[in-house]
């Protein structure tokens, strides 16, 4: 009953009872811009190591599996002249498309509430219905807010959209995504590999399908996970509580 204010540690806002805070007049500060580039990098690592299948292939030299050069032996997919599609170009997935660019990425597609040409201008990104992503991507890097509206929005009939080849990558919210049916599509081919920073539930049970697959990378929810970042982020979080509990405009306030 005494809660004035809250202040995460996060851009992410889909853990706060929203209508509650709402209703109780409770300001709400957070760290959006700081994480930016960090979770953009930790994307673009997450996808090579799934696209180029890093885990594994490292695991196959501490496992003796390394024996003589076999010309398909650990190939997988790159970017050079693939379609990348990005659901939700928002400030991590402008920063994702930007770091692909020069991977010599052909063509970006991109998904969202509606189009937005000025900030798609810069990637020459076309605004396309998320199955036409799904049909047309060689790799979907999904970035967007966990809402109502996206929550397993990744599940069965996109799955089953993808290309064979493609390669998935999730660095928003576990609940972006059906993860039974992702692992189906893994496991049945329906799609080549994935890559997870973020699971449902976090911790992801260390007994869960998802782990027992070699085309599926997952990390720990890293995403903003470097030292400069997170020290950023607990001194605008620090400052967002202080100006909230004096009363005064949060450096990041969250407008409900
Ligand atoms: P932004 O608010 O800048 O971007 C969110 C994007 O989500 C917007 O572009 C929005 O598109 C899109 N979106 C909303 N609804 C839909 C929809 N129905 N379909 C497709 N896209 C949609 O946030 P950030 O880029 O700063 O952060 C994005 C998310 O990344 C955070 O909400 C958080 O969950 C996650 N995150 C994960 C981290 C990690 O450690 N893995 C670290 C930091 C963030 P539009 O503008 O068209 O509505």
């Amino acid at each position: 009953p005494n809660l004035k204010v809250i202040s995460t540690l996060s851009v992410g806002f889909d853990h706060l009872a929203l209508d509650e805070i709402k209703k109780r007049g409770i300001r709400v500060g957070y760290t959006p811009d700081v994480l930016t580039d960090a979770t953009a990098e930790l994307s673009v690592a997450l996808l090579l190591s799934a696209c180029r299948r890093l885990p594994e292939a490292a695991e196959q030299v501490k496992s003796g599996g390394w024996t003589t050069w076999k010309p398909l032996w650990m190939c997988g997919y790159g970017l050079s002249d693939s379609t990348v599609g990005i659901i939700g170009l928002g400030r991590i997935g402008q920063a994702v498309a930007r770091r692909l660019k020069p991977f010599g990425v052909r063509r970006f597609l991109y998904t969202g509430s509606g189009p937005k040409p000025e900030i798609a201008a810069e990637f020459g990104a076309e605004f396309v219905p998320l199955t036409r992503l799904a049909e047309e991507s060689d790799f979907v890097v999904v970035t967007c807010a966990l809402t109502p509206a996206t929550q397993e929005m990744c599940n069965k009939d996109f799955f089953g959209r993808m290309k064979k080849t493609s390669v998935f990558v999730n660095t928003s919210r576990g609940a972006v995504v059906n993860q039974e049916d992702l692992y189906d599509a893994l496991a049945h081919g329906q799609i080549a590999a994935a890559g997870l920073d973020v699971t449902t539930p976090e911790p992801l049970p260390t007994d869960h399908p998802l782990l027992s697959l070699k085309n599926c990378v997952i990390l720990p929810h890293i995403g903003s996970a470097t030292y400069a970042t997170r020290s950023t982020m607990a001194v605008l979080a620090a400052n967002n509580l202080l100006a909230g509990l004096r009363g005064e405009p949060m450096p990041h306030e969250l407008k409900l």
